[in-house]
This record gives C-alpha cells, structure tokens and sequence, in this order.
C-alpha cells in the first residue's frame, strides 16, 4: 500500500522528492522549508506510517515543545494515537495512516505543527551556511538530513569523510586476536546454549524452535560482538571468521545438548565416548531431531558474515543539492 504523497504534497503546496531524506523513506519525501525551519514527510522506513520531520536550529525548551504539540487540537482531531519525539534540533511527530485519510486535514494538521514548532525554535538563517555563515543559494541533503551548507563546507566535510575512511582501512586488523578471543565466546556462548536447548526439551521430547533458533541468534550477535571489538579493524577475512566460529558455537552446543538428552533418555553415562559418538553424528541428529531448526540456524551462521560487516563504521556521507523550495 502506497501513501499519497503527490495528493499530499498538491495538498500541503510544497514539492514531493524521489529521496529517502531523513526518515529514510521508501516512498520519497516531501521536502519544504517554513520559516527557516526545514520540514519532511514521508513514510517511516519502508512502513506506511508517517512521520512529519522538523529540524531547527536549536530548542531551548524541548519537554515544552513536546507538550504543545501533545495538546495541538488540530494535530488531536486527527489523530489520537500518534507519537512525538523532540531533540534540541529535531522533532518528529509519527502515526499510522488513519483509514479516513483526508489529504486537506494532514495539510490542516502539518500547519499546524509546523506553527506550534516555530513558536518554541530559533529558526536557521537559510541564505547562510550553517557552519562558517558564508551565502548559500541551495539546501542539501547530507545522508538524508537537509540543512544549509555552503560548497566549500561540502567540500571539506567529504575531504575529512575521506581521511576518516582511508584512516580506518589502513589500520591493522587483528584476526589472530579475533580468532582468539571469538573462539572463547563461541564455546562458551556455545556452551550456554546447548545447556538452555537441553533443558527446553521436556520428557516427551517437546521443544521450541522459535526458542531453539533464538538462541542461534543470540549466539551469533556475541560471537560478532567480540569479534568487532578485539579486530580492530573489519575486513571480509574477519566476516567469515565470525560465520564459522557461529557455526562452532553451535556445534558445539547441539552436541552438548543431544549428549545429555541421548544419555538421560538411553541411562547411559554421559561421558567422553558419548560426546565422541554425538560429535560424530550431529548434523545427522540435527536434521533428524528438526529440519526447520537446521534451516534456520544455517541462514543464522551465514548472516552473521553479513552482520558484521555492516557493523563496520559508517563514514560515508551523501550530499544532494536542492534549490531552496521558497521564498524565506
Ligand atoms: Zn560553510
């Protein structure tokens, strides 16, 4: 289901943007300026529920801010169960797209936040960058946020995005440590979660497997903790490290917890013998035992390659030019 951004945007008079802007909006935003504070709409990430964005040059008073636009009556007419959330330079007020929709009482209601945020902001000066107050003749979004940057200052946050970058890529990356020090958390991590997959089996043989592939997940974001932390610097080597030493932690806990379970169910001792014999047998044990778990604790192990990389610092910053919409 798409919201009508283009009948919202005829609606509120301001220009609709193919662009994620700061809600990170699948479906575009609209993008306005109104009194030297700038505004967004769109849908919150790729949901259809919609976020109304401000951002100002500062607020000295946000808890005031935040009740009047708690108490706004136009704002409450709409929409009762809605959410607000005020930072110094930021508001974001958010609902679900109501199913009596009307496009003229949003318009009412945007209006009217934007008027109570005036109330309470100091405004940005548009024709001036926010950083060194030289003239700008155009907005810009950076990763999205719009803001009043003059070239030279894009220019130069880009040059310090770019030393930042080439200063972590050549940093040194520790695998040996990473190895070291995920391998411990593997087997203890691994370790916890065969003794928590044991006990979940009753007597009957009944278990959870919601619970068993949480586990797996939980599992991977400490073995993928750890290895961020002691490599220093990630690199794809460090994504497979952290994708095999998930898939040991769980190894090692399937033949923990089908050790115990064959030993209480069989009374036979459980010992180093019987480990041998499970540790030999375990993808079989496990395939029998539940398909579904095995599917998924697989696509756990390769996610979590993934996850670690996107865990690497994100230094890179994406600037559109805009014409500024109106006259201020
Ligand atoms: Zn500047």
């Amino acid at each position: 289901m798409r919201l009508p951004l283009s009948e919202m945007a005829a609606a509120t008079g301001v220009d609709f943007y193919d662009e994620p802007g700061p809600l990170d909006s699948a479906q575009g935003i609209l993008l306005d300026v109104r009194n030297g504070v700038f505004i967004c709409v769109g849908g919150l990430g790729s949901t259809n529920r919609i976020g109304v964005y401000a951002r100002f040059k500062s607020c000295g008073d946000t808890s005031a801010l935040l009740g009047a636009l708690k108490q706004n009556p136009v704002m409450k007419k709409m929409y009762v169960v809605w959410k607000a959330e005020v930072t110094p330079q930021t508001a974001l007020w958010s609902f679900s797209k109501p199913l009596g929709f009307k496009n003229e009482d949003f318009a009412a209601a945007t209006a009217a936040f934007t008027q109570t945020i005036t109330q309470f902001v100091a405004p940005f000066e548009l024709s001036k960058c926010e950083r060194c107050n030289n003239a700008v003749q155009e907005m810009v979004l950076a990763n999205g946020c719009p803001m009043s940057m003059c070239p030279e200052c894009l220019s130069k946050t880009e040059e310090e995005n770019e030393i930042q970058r080439k200063h972590y890529e050549s940093g040194s990356s520790k695998q040996a440590k990473a190895f070291v020090y995920g391998l411990a958390a593997a087997l203890v991590g691994g370790s916890v979660v065969g003794l928590a997959a044991y006990l979940d089996n009753d007597k009957w043989g009944n278990f959870h497997p919601t619970f068993r592939i949480g586990l797996t997940i939980l599992l991977a974001f400490l073995v993928v903790f750890v290895v961020k932390r002691s490599v220093s610097r990630i690199n794809r080597v460090t994504c497979v490290l952290a994708s095999v030493l998930t898939a040991i932690g769980r190894i090692i806990g399937d033949i923990l917890a089908y050790g115990m379970v064959i030993g209480k169910n069989q009374q036979i001792p459980f010992n180093t013998e019987l480990l041998g014999w499970t540790a030999v047998h375990v993808l079989r044990l496990k395939w029998n035992f539940s398909p579904l778990v095995f599917v998924f604790d697989g696509l756990i192990v390769l996610a979590a390659a993934e996850l670690c990389w996107v865990s690497r610092p994100k230094s890179a910053v994406s600037f559109r030019k805009y014409p500024i919409p109106r006259p201020f």
